[in-house]
């Protein structure tokens, strides 16, 4: 890992009409500077947005220029919270996952597969997802973080119908007929093996192994 990832921003439209130009010259205003300073930059290029990233210690919330005290601070909590929600969205936990996968075994499989664990693992590389029928876990590679969700639950509901059969037989295949974005799901995890496939792009430890698409 040698780049950092580029900063996660929020962006907020804010729903007012515009006023005439701004007069305000950008002017960086920090505020505190404990570990968690908020920083307000103002931009006269900015209208009608308000957008907030984390920049090592700090926070930094971009706002129009003409914005007034109290809108700046009511966007800036709003902000924050936007923020907070995003990253503890993007560390979907062990929890929320199995909560998941109950809502989907409801859904698609009658209830009938019920997993004893669900859980994301960082060791798994060659597969998305596994399961262990006899403990009742299903284990998710932690790479389909960030994938769409619909994609994420393909793989959860292909190793819940694993609880119920073994191997990828017409049985199999059938028990996944009910989700409607199999096929689609599918076809989005072989382009992102062929992606990694690519010369030009290189992804992370991809050139001399073999990703395998659950379902082969
Ligand atoms: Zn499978």
């Amino acid at each position: 890992m040698s780049a950092d990832p580029p900063p996660r921003t929020v962006g907020q439209n804010v729903s007012r009409s515009a006023a005439s130009a701004p007069s305000t010259v950008p002017s960086p205003q920090s505020r505190g500077s404990d570990a968690n300073a908020v920083e307000v930059r103002r931009s006269t290029r900015r209208r009608r947005t308000v957008s907030a990233y984390r920049e090592g210690d700090r926070t930094v919330v971009l706002i129009p220029a003409r914005m007034s005290e109290a809108e700046e601070q009511r966007w800036v909590r709003v902000m924050l919270e936007k923020l907070a929600a995003q990253e503890s969205k993007r560390m979907l936990g062990d929890a929320e996952l199995a909560a998941r996968a109950e809502w989907l075994s409801g859904q698609y499989l009658s209830g009938r597969a019920r997993p004893d664990s669900v859980r994301w693992v960082t060791n798994q590389n060659t597969r998305w997802g596994s399961c262990t029928p006899a403990e009742g876990s299903i284990r998710l590679s932690h790479r389909l973080q960030g994938m769409p969700e619909y994609v994420v639950d393909y793989v959860l509901l292909h190793e819940l119908a694993h609880l119920l059969v073994p191997g990828h037989g017409r049985r199999f295949w059938q028990l996944l007929e009910a989700y409607p974005r199999t096929e689609r799901a599918r076809g989005y995890l072989e382009g992102v093996v062929a992606a990694a496939r690519l010369p030009h792009l290189s992804g992370p430890r991809t050139t001399s192994r073999k990703a395998t698409v659950p379902g082969r």
